[in-house]
């Protein structure tokens, strides 16, 4: 069976695609409520967050409905966004701020370059000196772009001395990273089943802190979280949840649990990640970024000289790999690849060996 090591979504384990199979029921009666809200209390209980305080809504979609959901849920009528971008995912929710009518500035950096946290402060002392203080910042955890670890302590330390409230991407790092839910100036993440949760595409997730979600905000219909967070805190559900994709990802959730957690995965990922880099590395394929900027997820390579992405992806499809290409103008020198879902040692393994027979001579 193929190797997914793009970015979601995974390859399954056997007791996900069980589930799977089990997942013909009706979203009304009590064993799928039941099951909803299994999922709902694991989410906050990965990270050792209070259920009462942090609440998980599941809405239908994929991760942009989930960034989307928090956006314009938990960002007031009248409240003011900083949206920190270095990369697609950071782009993609000014785009969506601005598609909200949310009053948003954005402060950008290139998509290789780190969050630079002065220019982040210096926009929240900006705004407030023209008498338009920031409420919240949205910022990217994992920028998938790059493989980015984006540093979320540091700029909720900002945050917080100018008091503003933070939004956090975690699509591509919920379940595989560290994330303080406990730190009182995160106000919601986002994030998706079929990423780092090893479940399948199809569940918008997002985590929020009761005490932090403002008064309904008046932006859009079908995404409304304070709809979705009212019906799934009375045991039910506004409209048809994505079912199937709700069973993987209450088994995946019961295994990640039982495997040890985030912290355990973390760590399977982290090993993964260095072979691949310590095994491109012999074959003098440089990463894009040093290990210490990296995420566990995903890493980025700069392509070797005379070999270009297409006769790369299509070589390895054959041998039954799937890699990612950059993003934007990355497109024509980047390689990206990330190690999330059912992967193991000898499957990394031949990946190397089978790169090795595609460079040129
Ligand atoms: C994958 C991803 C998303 C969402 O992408 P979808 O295709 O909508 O699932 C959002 N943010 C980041 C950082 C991602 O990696």
């Amino acid at each position: 069976m193929t190797v997914l090591l793009n970015p979601g979504p995974v390859r399954l384990s056997e007791r996900v695609r069980a589930a799977l199979a089990r997942a013909q029921v009706c979203h009304r009666e009590p064993e799928f409520l039941q099951l909803q809200e299994h999922v709902r209390e694991a989410l906050p209980a990965l990270y050792d967050a209070d259920t009462r305080q942090w609440a998980a809504v599941l809405i239908p979609g994929s991760g942009t409905a989930a960034v989307e959901a928090m956006l314009a849920g938990m960002v007031p009528q009248h409240g003011r966004l900083l949206v920190l971008a270095n990369g697609v995912y950071g782009e993609r929710m000014a785009h969506i701020a601005e598609r909200l009518g949310i009053t948003h500035r954005v402060q950008r950096q290139g998509w290789t370059e780190a969050v630079h946290l002065d220019a982040a402060e210096a926009a929240l002392m900006d705004a407030a000196a023209a008498g338009e203080p920031i409420s919240h910042v949205a910022m990217v955890h994992h920028e998938t772009t790059s493989g980015r670890l984006n540093p979320v302590a540091a700029v909720a330390a900002r945050c917080r001395r100018h008091g503003a409230r933070l939004l956090l991407d975690a699509v591509s790092s919920f379940g595989a990273e560290a994330l303080a839910l406990d730190d009182d100036t995160l106000a919601a993440c986002a994030a998706t089943s079929g990423k780092c949760l090893h479940g399948v595409p199809g569940v918008a997730l997002v985590l929020l802190a009761r005490a932090h979600l403002p008064p309904p905000p008046r932006r859009g219909c079908y995404l409304d979280l304070h709809h979705w967070l009212h019906c799934q805190d009375r045991g039910d559900t506004p409209y048809t949840p994505a079912v199937p994709a709700c069973h993987a990802l209450h088994e995946a959730l019961l295994e990640l649990q039982q495997q040890g957690g985030w912290q355990a995965r973390r760590q399977s990922y982290r090993a993964r990640s260095r072979q691949v880099r310590d095994g491109l590395g012999d074959l003098g394929i440089k990463p894009l970024l040093p290990e210490a900027d990296c995420s566990c997820v995903l890493h980025a390579f700069h392509l070797p000289t005379g070999l270009d992405y297409a006769t790369l992806h299509d070589g390895l499809k054959q041998a039954g790999f799937i890699i990612y290409a950059g993003q934007g103008n990355l497109a024509d020198t980047l390689f990206r690849i990330a190690v999330m879902g059912t992967i193991d040692n000898a499957d990394l393994q031949r990946l190397l060996q089978t790169i090795r027979t595609l460079l040129p001579r």
